[in-house]
């Protein structure tokens, strides 16, 4: 399901108004960006979202995110509604260079 504006702003506090990538301030001109790509299968729901300045957000790119992003989104996460997408935590248990492939497999798994 698409980020809601109640999601946004629940994201928001939880990311302390900042932005995911450099932790600079974002307010009301950020971006949602999908940790994994939509480009890659990844879903539009807040549980694959987080929030970024426009510029982090292209700078991103179409890569996977690091270790050190899925563990501070985990951690953002623990206790909100919001959630984390399952093929989220499938990337972080995954081997060193099968990191695609395991997120290829947990998201045909979703489906
Ligand atoms: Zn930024």
């Amino acid at each position: 399901m698409p980020v809601s504006p109640d999601d946004a702003r629940l994201m928001d506090v939880l990311q302390g108004g900042r932005c995911f990538y450099c932790g600079e301030p974002v307010g009301a001109k950020a971006t949602f960006d999908h940790l994994i790509p939509q480009a890659y299968g990844g879903i539009d729901d807040p549980a694959n979202v987080v929030l970024a300045h426009r510029r982090c957000n292209q700078r991103k790119g179409d890569r996977l995110p690091t270790i050190e992003e899925l563990e501070r989104f985990f951690h953002d996460r623990r206790t909100s509604r919001l959630g984390v997408w399952q093929p989220l935590r499938a990337l972080r248990d995954a081997d060193a260079g099968q990191e695609w492939i395991a997120v290829a497999r947990a998201i045909s798994q979703e489906k």
